[in-house]
């Protein structure tokens, strides 16, 4: 019960290509390692990526399945955060890494769009705001007024983000893991990294988002593993939701898969003190509060088939960390997104890449670690 949906998919086996000796190490096979680990084979470079468990293993395998343009905060809030002109840089720079995501996914992913929906008043004159910026800035949103069944009296309206999608996220990132390895990367599976003493190449990237422990003190003091769970019934009877919907300021998110089965996550606020930790498990306060929430959405209470638990990385200021670490030579970082890793991980991971490839980067200076890292002495990698 406590397996990913997702991770219960079969897969083939990668081709391994073992290496003498990669000029890149990259730890952790979620999407950033597995997109940037690519991109530099793809570049010329030998590329050793290092897995704990297997790829998609940790949150890249056990998130909700939402490919949501932007960051984690909402337009007009990163607006007020970067400015305009940064804002829009990095909404642009998500729905590119939608369009690659497209381009490679193949059927892991449907552009559906996705509805972001206001619980109460409050949050309907948050979405107004946030729908107002975007469309001042040109961004293709809609505002949905009437609502169908089961939303229908519920909602009080909410935004139709149109690039956005949805993913079977273990079967994409398995499938880009496998591009990779076609592309020569030597991935090792069931290989953790205990310290950057062992990695032998002279640039390594750091991409293990909220289960970075142990490996530099300070990424670990400015990422900060937080727990989300999810669980997924039996088929429904009817289809009721085509896009991934989320409300309460992204504390509910539900969708169905091509099958019917209902997939829902948050209620992290039911236990929000407890939900920060690095520990993958399910607990039974926010596992009830998702079983009433699905009881408040669809009637009643489907037969619950899989529930889990992932970790993701939060930030002080909600964005990640991308780039070199100050204090490193040759280590650099990408991670902390703050539960919207699904299109920023990939986007991170691919600029990360274009960087050591000495190559320019434009936008990669949104996530500059160096604006929440303390300084490190010491050398690696
Ligand atoms: C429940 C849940 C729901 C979410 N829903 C969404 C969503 O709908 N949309 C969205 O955009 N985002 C969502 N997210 C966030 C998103 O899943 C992550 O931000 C994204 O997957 C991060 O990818 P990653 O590759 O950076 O990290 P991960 O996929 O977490 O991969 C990091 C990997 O590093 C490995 N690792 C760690 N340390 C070591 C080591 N020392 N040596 C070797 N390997 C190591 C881990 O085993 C892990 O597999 C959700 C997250 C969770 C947990």
């Amino acid at each position: 019960m406590t397996r990913s949906f997702w991770l219960e998919e079969g897969r083939g086996s990668l081709r391994h290509a073992p290496l003498a000796r990669p000029d890149v190490e990259v730890v952790g096979g979620g999407v950033t390692g597995c997109a940037c680990a690519f991109a530099l084979a793809r570049g010329g470079l030998r590329v050793r990526l290092h897995e704990a468990r297997e790829v998609a293993g940790g949150a890249s395998g056990r998130n909700g399945g939402f490919a949501l343009r932007g960051g984690a905060a909402a337009y007009d809030q990163a607006c007020g955060q970067l400015g305009r002109e940064r804002a829009g840089a990095l909404w642009r720079l998500t729905e590119r890494a939608l369009d690659r995501i497209e381009a490679l996914a193949g059927d892991a992913f449907v552009r559906t769009g996705s509805l972001r929906l206001a619980a109460d008043p409050a949050e309907r004159s948050s979405l107004e705001a946030e729908l107002a910026a975007l469309r001042a800035d040109g961004f293709a949103a809609e505002w949905e007024e009437e609502l169908p069944p089961p939303l229908q009296g519920r909602f009080h309206g909410g935004i139709r983000h149109v690039p956005d999608g949805t993913l079977q996220p273990a079967r994409w990132v398995r499938r880009l893991a496998g591009q990779a390895a076609e592309a020569g990367v030597e991935i090792r599976e069931g290989s953790c990294v205990v310290s950057l003493e062992e990695l032998s190449a002279d640039q390594v990237v750091l991409a293990t988002d909220g289960y970075t422990h142990g490996l530099v003190p300070a990424l670990d003091a400015a990422v900060r593993p937080i727990r989300g769970q999810v669980l997924v019934t039996e088929p429904l009877s009817e289809r009721l939701f085509g896009c991934p919907h989320y409300a309460r300021g992204g504390y509910d998110y539900w969708h169905q898969t091509a099958e019917g089965r209902l997939v829902f996550g948050g209620r992290r606020d039911a236990d929000l003190e407890a939900e920060q930790t690095a520990e993958e498990k399910t607990t039974p306060p926010v596992q009830q509060a998702l079983e009433h929430a699905v009881r408040e959405l669809v009637g009643s209470l489907p037969r619950v088939t899989h529930r889990w638990a992932g970790i993701w990385g939060l930030t002080a200021d909600l964005l990640p960390l991308a780039g070199r670490i100050p204090g490193h030579e040759g280590l650099w970082a990408a991670c902390g997104y703050a539960g919207h890793g699904n299109v920023l991980g990939f986007a991170c991971g691919e600029l990360v890449a274009e960087a050591i490839l000495g190559r320019s980067a434009p936008g990669l200076d949104l996530f500059a670690p160096e604006r929440l890292l303390q300084a490190e002495s010491g050398d690696t990698g």
